[in-house]
């Protein structure tokens, strides 16, 4: 990586000539400020800004992102201070490096403390603006992709906190790409022998079933331009922690139905449920591995249909099927929202991403930061269920909701009202738990006291307790 080669890697989607001069301009100033020191494998320190930026190009990041990046380790370890680079840049450059310096001081180490209040800096750090968690991440994947030159001891100690912290938030935030590598990078310094063991057996997967998936890509190529959808269709073999997890639960390696793949993109929705059947049509599905993420979108923005059937040679294979624009969520989460400089970043996730009121609702109520990890990993990174409006209407809870809980996420009036429900035709108390797919309708009354401090205690998100609590401290007095 050079200064050229990350300026012709911005310049393929951002041309904007006072973007370019304020890069270069952020890069000379690295520069000479990191001048001399130099990273573990001897290179001059500039290399590591420079890669950092670079991961950030290749999410398609705005400028303001870019510089951010190039002087991420500033604050930190030069001379630099923030005043100087408020004036020099602006004071919002200013408070992105502010924050990733802030992040770098925390004391990572594996006790249960310290990972939850990690945790909870780095998932603040989303609310407040998301970019200072992706110069993070990015900065994270550079030192994981450099790790070698650390002692045994560092490795183990880096890639557990990666394990443990930045994978679950690049999860969250839909950035599959990175989270991918995060991951097998980490089983590479955990438990190296395994990851070899693996990554060989992929390298043979690949050999073994290229003729066989070419061939049903062509087939079904051909079948979806006879039938007027123009197509295009990739192969994608299982990431080699992908497959590690699942062999620790104990698949063996020709169960997992999504070990080998192939993602179509189509020009619309239409087209993708007409892909859908047409692939039937040819190849059996194995039942119960359709789903449908376009009607359902996963929490972290991913949408697309998928569906396993027995392929060429009877091998298991899933198909991905998806539009342009969800193809590039897939891979970028949201790093595809940032492209609009006109469009403020915080707002596009409020009303896209699922998890982002909810967070805010566990900061608020959260006195210790044990506790609001423990919330997250159960509102936000456990299990989900779905359930339903008499309308259709589908409602994302976490497991073990219960009507309240329904009720609040409909409307906070609905919340506060409730009577008690009826579920899939029967009426029921307000308390009662629902499960994945119930049907859900919500009575209420406005002369009732609403929820009580029992259904508080109940509740499975903090948006329902917080208003429950707050309603009943109200009713009290
Ligand atoms: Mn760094």
């Amino acid at each position: 990586m050079s200064l050229e080669v990350l300026i012709s890697s911005v310049m393929k989607y951002n041309q904007d000539l006072a973007d370019i001069t304020m890069i270069r301009k952020a890069y000379q100033m690295a520069d000479k400020f990191h001048a001399g020191q130099k990273r573990k494998s001897g290179e001059p320190y500039i290399i590591h800004p420079l890669a950092v930026a670079g991961i950030l190009a290749e999410l398609e990041a705005d400028a303001n992102t870019i510089v951010g990046a190039l002087l991420h380790d500033t604050l930190e370890d030069t001379a630099l201070t923030k005043d100087e680079l408020a004036r020099e840049f602006s004071p919002y450059i200013a408070m992105l490096v502010d924050g990733v310096t802030k992040i770098d001081k925390m004391n990572f180490s594996s006790t249960d403390e310290e990972v939850a209040s990690n945790t909870r800096k780095l998932l603040c750090g989303i609310i407040e603006d998301i970019r200072i968690i992706l110069i993070k991440l990015a900065d994270r994947l550079h030192n994981m992709r450099t790790l070698q030159f650390k002692s045994p001891e560092k490795q183990v100690k880096i890639s557990s906190e990666t394990m443990d912290t930045f994978v679950p938030i690049a999860n969250l935030l839909g950035l599959q790409t990175i989270k991918n590598e995060l991951e097998d990078l980490c089983l590479k310094f955990l438990d190296p022998e395994m990851y070899y063991q693996l990554d060989k057996k992929v390298t043979k997967i690949e050999a073994d079933v290229n003729d066989d998936l070419y061939l049903m890509l062509s087939k079904i190529h051909a079948l979806l331009v006879d039938n007027g959808i123009p197509n295009e269709i990739k192969i994608r073999v299982k990431s080699v922690y992908g497959i590690y997890k699942k062999m620790q639960r104990g698949n063996k390696l020709n169960e997992i139905h999504d070990l080998l793949s192939l993602k179509i993109t189509v020009d619309e929705i239409m087209q993708c449920y007409m892909t859908f059947g047409l692939i039937h049509s040819v190849y059996h599905p194995v039942p119960e591995k359709f789903k449908d993420f376009i009607y359902n979108p996963k929490t972290n923005l991913y949408r697309g249909l998928h569906t396993t059937v027995f392929g060429e040679g009877d091998r298991l294979v899933q198909n991905q099927i998806r539009t342009p624009e969800m193809a590039r969520t897939a891979s970028l989460g949201v790093a595809a929202y940032w492209q609009d400089p006109n469009v403020v970043m915080n707002d596009v996730l409020r009303s896209r991403l699922q998890f982002f009121d909810p967070l805010v609702a566990i900061n608020q109520s959260a006195n210790d930061d044990q506790r609001f990890l423990a919330d997250v990993r159960q509102e936000i990174l456990g299990d989900k269920i779905y359930v339903y409006t008499p309308r259709g209407d589908i409602i994302q809870l976490p497991a073990g909701a219960t009507a309240v809980d329904f009720a609040y996420k409909i409307h906070t009036e609905i919340g506060q009202t409730i009577t008690s429900a009826i579920v899939n035709g029967r009426l029921v108390p307000k308390n009662t738990v629902l499960h994945n797919h119930d049907i859900v309708r919500i009575l209420t009354h406005e002369l009732e006291f609403g929820p009580d401090e029992d259904c508080a205690s109940q509740c499975k998100t903090a948006t329902a307790r917080n208003l429950v609590l707050a309603l009943c401290a109200k009713n009290a007095s």
